[in-house]
This record gives structure tokens, C-alpha cells and sequence, in this order.
């Protein structure tokens, strides 16, 4: 028996995968498929999500694939600059750039590798999981591959990473609540030749024109891709023909300055499942949310999802929490894509409106609202903390959080804080921090496996201050770090800290 099966090997079911691998966990991963979709659907990705594949032993693997995201400046009816997105300017706050556009198949190739190197996990490619029935202790699958050959497999736990139209879902009986957000779209991705990249702008743009909201994205090397708004009464079959996208683009480029790489029309929307968990059943990325892809989430909350799942799998199969803690999993979870859904729907409808005078209305509203000096925002501010599930209740602004990543000295150059510290539980302590802070510590060091690490150690001193800057501006002493990173609480005092460790501990 496996202790986890995970059912679809896109990248929210590999990273999972390697987050158990790591653990060594008995994993099983099968997939439909044998290939990765050889065509880019997500092109945007973030800090966090390379800090998981830092995590995972990839990050370096990956950069031959990434490129910094460029700004995104917003065009308002009149062609007049009404906004800009930009990432947080160096040092960076997770020691990577902030944001970044990736090509997505070769992405997937790099982390099926490292997954198949695995020894505790076990890849089926060719298999698609058509039942799954579970009982107290175990959840039984039934497999079948192209030939019609049949198999079983069980598990003690089950993660539907099966995409947005989870068969899993669906056998559950798992409702979608739709965010309502409802609009088609075309998606083109291009490879531009040399003379059409001199003519595109050298930003990424979103053109808020209400007769045809356009998003214009600069990808790695040569890749480019267009999200452009399908008006009523257009048939967004005949939109996705190659004359019928050429046409669009004509305001850009012609045939011979590039190369269709992918046209899809899409609908896009906002969907969250109603349940993330039945039993041993859990439900994750696509399977569990989709959203308009105005600020390239969608698979980074997937990747999101499993960091938040898979450590808290690891400690209940490894009997150092309860099953209670599982149930933290989807609390959070749901409330995170809930919150940054409804900010990206905002994205979207500022891009969309469709009414002249309101579009006119929001140009002169965002131009007012920074005095006519439109200043970049970064991306990064739009991510909410988690709220409720396993985190402190003190309400520390700080609690819920992702916790900084610094790049720390040593006698080797610079090497970034988890490789460090690893990625279990950590407690990181500012400076003036005095004993009673370790002392506190002391009883939960065996069971959390904790880590503990005082920023006023010689042997532990960061180049570029983002750790102690962190301290300073939430007012703590102490800031204690779950495994994926977020910040479970941030303490004053030492009573505090001993206070909050005491109601972690089984
Ligand atoms: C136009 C567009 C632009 C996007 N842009 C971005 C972006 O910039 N940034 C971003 O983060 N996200 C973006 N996304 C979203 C992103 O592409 C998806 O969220 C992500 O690919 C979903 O990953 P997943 O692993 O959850 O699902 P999938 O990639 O769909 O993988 C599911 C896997 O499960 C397998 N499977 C299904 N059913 C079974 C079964 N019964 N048995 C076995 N295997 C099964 C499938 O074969 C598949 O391999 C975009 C999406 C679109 C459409």
C-alpha cells in the first residue's frame, strides 16, 4: 500500500510528489498521459513558488527556462498610462526575483525528472484513475491504461491533482461556488522573429480599451503572448483560426515577423470548490479553483496548495499531528484562492470595462488617485496572508504571512537561508532577542524537529538585511516558521512564544 496516490502529473501533482519524495514517502503518481501538454498555458510564476522548487532542487534547473517579468503598464481610453505594475525592487524579500515569466513545458519536463529520481515514489505515465471508494483506513483506485488493461492500487491517503475538469471532483460530488466571472477570451502565444520584436513594446502592456480589452505579456526569449477580449456575436471557434488571429494582431505584427505557436479561445472564470477534502480524498490545484489569468496565479496556486498540504500529510503519516491538522489544509486554502480571486477579478474587470463613459470614469479615477504621477506597484502586494487553520491566534499582523528568504554569508559566498536552515519548522530570532527566548524553545525543540537560529549568531549574518529589516517592521523578537514557510506566529516576549509553542505540541 502507498501512503499517498496522486492522481494527474501536471505540476501542482509533481510538485506534490517531490514534496513526499523528499520526505520519502511511498508515493504513487499516475497520469492519463505520457507526455508533458507540450504547449504554455501558465507564463507568470513568483518567488514563492521558485522557493518551493528551491525546495525541491530545481531552482537552479529551471533558470535556462525564466526571465524577469517585465512591467505591466495599464493604457487607459485615451492611450494615457492610468497604471503600472512592477515587482519590489532588490534586495528581494524571498532571495529571487519576485516575478518572473517561465516556459511552462520545459518547466514540467525539468520536474518530472527530479520526481522520477525519486526513490519512494513511483510514476505510472499511461494510466488514468476511473474509480476511486475509500474506507477508514485506506482509499482503493481502479486504473486502466489505453489498452483497456485494468489494475488497483491502494493508498492511505488520495490528492486529486486532476485538473480543471477533476474526475475525482466529480465522483465525489464536490460542488464549484462560481466567483462569477464569466468572459471569453483568445489566447495567443507567438514566437517573434527578430525584425517583429524590434516593433513590440518593450513592456508588457494591458490596453483598457473598451471596444477590445487586450493583455500583451512579454515571455522568455522570443515568446510573446496576447490575451485579447472576444466581443458578442463573435464565435470564438472562427476567432481561434489562424486568419482570424492574424487579423487581430495585425495591429502588431504580420505573418512574417513571427510564428503562431498556440491560439485557444478560453472562458475564463472563477470557480472554488465547495469541499478540498473527503475523508483521505483531497482535492488541489485546477481540481479545486480556477481563475482569469490576468495575474498569472492559476498554477502558481496550485503549487500553493500542495506546500500547504504535503507537510501536514508528512507529520500525521509520520504520527506527529493529528488528522485534525489535515482539515487545516482546505480552511486555508479555500480562503487564500477566495481573497486573491476576488483581486484578480478586480484586474480583470478594470481591463474589461466595456461601458465608454465607466472606462472614462476609472481612467481619470486612477490618474486622481495618484495625483496624475502614476507610481508602480508590485505584483506581490495583491497576495493576501491565510487566515484561521494552524496559525497563532494573537492577530500579529505578521501571522498568516510568508517569512523572507535572505541570502546569508559563509565561507563558500552567499547561500540562501533555507539551504541553511531546511524547511521544517524554524525560529528565527531578532538580534536583541534575549535567552529566555531559546530557553522557551527548549521543550518544543524534539517534537517540531525545531530549528532554531538567532540573527545575532556570527556564524549566521545576512548581506543584505531583509531579516532584520522584517523584524523591525513587525515589532518582534521572534517569528516561528511552518514548513512551507508562512509565519505560524510573531511574539514580543518569551512567555508568549512559550505560550504559543505549548498549544502546537500534540
Ligand atoms: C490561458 C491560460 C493562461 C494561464 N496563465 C497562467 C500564468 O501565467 N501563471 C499561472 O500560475 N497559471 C496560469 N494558468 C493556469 C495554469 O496553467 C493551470 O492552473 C495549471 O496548469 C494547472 O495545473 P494542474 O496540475 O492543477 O492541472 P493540469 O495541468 O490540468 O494537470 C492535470 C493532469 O491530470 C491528468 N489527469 C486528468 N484526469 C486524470 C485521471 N482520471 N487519471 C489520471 N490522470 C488524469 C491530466 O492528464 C493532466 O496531466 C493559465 C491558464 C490558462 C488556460
Amino acid at each position: 500500500m502507498f501512503d499517498v496516490a496522486i492522481v494527474g502529473f501536471g505540476p501542482t501533482g509533481a510538485v506534490a510528489a517531490g514534496l513526499l519524495g523528499l520526505q520519502g514517502i511511498r508515493t504513487l503518481v499516475c497520469d492519463e498521459l505520457t507526455e508533458v501538454y507540450d504547449k504554455p498555458r501558465a507564463i507568470a510564476l513568483d518567488h514563492e513558488i521558485m522557493r518551493v522548487f528551491q525546495q525541491l532542487g530545481i531552482a537552479d534547473a529551471m533558470a535556462p527556462f525564466t526571465e524577469p517579468f517585465t512591467n505591466s503598464e495599464f493604457y487607459g481610453v485615451d492611450g494615457q498610462l492610468i497604471k503600472c505594475m512592477s515587482t519590489v525592487a532588490p534586495p528581494y524579500p524571498m532571495a529571487f526575483n519576485p516575478s518572473m515569466v517561465f516556459t511552462q513545458p520545459a518547466m514540467e519536463s525539468v520536474l518530472r525528472q527530479r520526481v522520477s529520481g525519486m526513490p519512494s515514489v513511483q510514476v505510472n505515465l499511461g494510466q488514468k484513475v476511473t474509480a476511486l471508494v475509500q474506507d477508514d483506513t485506506q482509499v482503493r483506485l481502479s486504473l486502466e491504461d489505453a489498452h483497456g488493461q485494468t489494475s488497483q492500487a491502494t493508498a492511505r491517503y488520495v490528492l486529486a491533482c486532476d485538473g480543471a475538469s477533476s474526475s475525482v471532483r466529480k465522483q465525489l460530488g464536490i460542488g464549484l461556488q462560481d466567483l462569477e466571472f464569466d468572459e471569453p477570451w483568445l489566447v495567443v502565444d507567438v514566437l517573434v522573429h527578430e525584425k517583429g520584436l524590434r516593433k513590440l513594446p518593450q513592456v508588457s502592456v494591458q490596453y483598457c480599451e473598451p471596444q477590445r480589452p487586450c493583455t500583451y505579456l512579454i515571455g522568455p526569449r522570443n515568446h510573446r503572448r496576447w490575451e485579447i477580449a472576444i466581443n458578442p456575436g463573435e464565435d470564438p471557434r472562427t476567432m481561434a483560426t489562424p486568419e482570424a488571429t492574424w487579423k487581430l494582431l495585425s495591429r502588431w505584427l504580420q505573418p512574417d515577423e513571427a510564428q503562431l505557436w498556440r491560439q485557444a479561445s478560453y472562458q475564463f472564470h472563477a470557480l472554488v470548490a465547495k469541499e478540498w477534502r473527503q475523508q483521505r480524498v483531497f482535492i488541489a490545484g485546477d481540481a479545486a479553483h480556477q481563475q482569469p489569468p490576468f495575474l498569472g496565479q492559476g498554477m502558481c496556486q496550485g503549487i500553493r496548495d500542495v506546500a500547504n498540504l504535503c507537510w501536514k500529510l508528512v507529520a500525521v503519516i509520520q504520527q506527529r499531528a493529528s488528522d485534525a491538522l489535515l482539515d487545516t489544509y482546505g480552511a486555508e486554502r479555500q480562503a487564500h484562492v477566495k481573497e486573491l480571486t476576488s483581486r484578480i477579478k478586480a484586474i480583470g474587470q478594470l481591463v474589461g470595462q466595456r461601458d465608454l463613459s465607466k472606462a472614462r470614469e476609472r481612467d481619470a479615477r486612477l490618474l486622481a488617485e495618484c495625483g496624475g504621477q502614476v507610481q508602480p506597484m508590485p505584483r506581490q502586494n495583491v497576495q493576501p496572508a491565510l487566515v484561521g487553520g494552524c496559525l497563532d491566534s494573537s492577530g500579529h499582523a505578521a501571522v498568516g504571512t510568508l517569512f523572507p528568504q535572505a541570502w546569508i554569508e559563509t565561507g563558500d559566498g552567499p547561500v540562501r537561508m533555507d539551504e541553511l536552515l531546511g524547511c521544517g519548522w524554524r525560529l528565527l530570532l531578532h538580534t536583541g532577542a534575549g535567552p529566555s527566548f531559546e530557553q522557551a524553545a527548549q521543550s518544543a525543540r524534539p517534537c517540531l524537529a525545531l530549528r532554531v537560529q538567532s540573527l545575532g549568531d556570527p556564524a549566521f549574518q545576512e548581506s543584505s538585511g531583509v531579516l532584520a529589516q522584517w523584524f523591525d517592521r513587525m515589532g518582534c523578537q521572534a517569528a516561528l516558521v511552518r514548513p512551507d514557510h508562512y509565519v505560524y506566529g510573531a511574539f514580543r516576549s518569551a512567555p508568549d512564544l512559550r505560550a504559543a509553542l505549548s498549544a502546537l505540541q500534540p
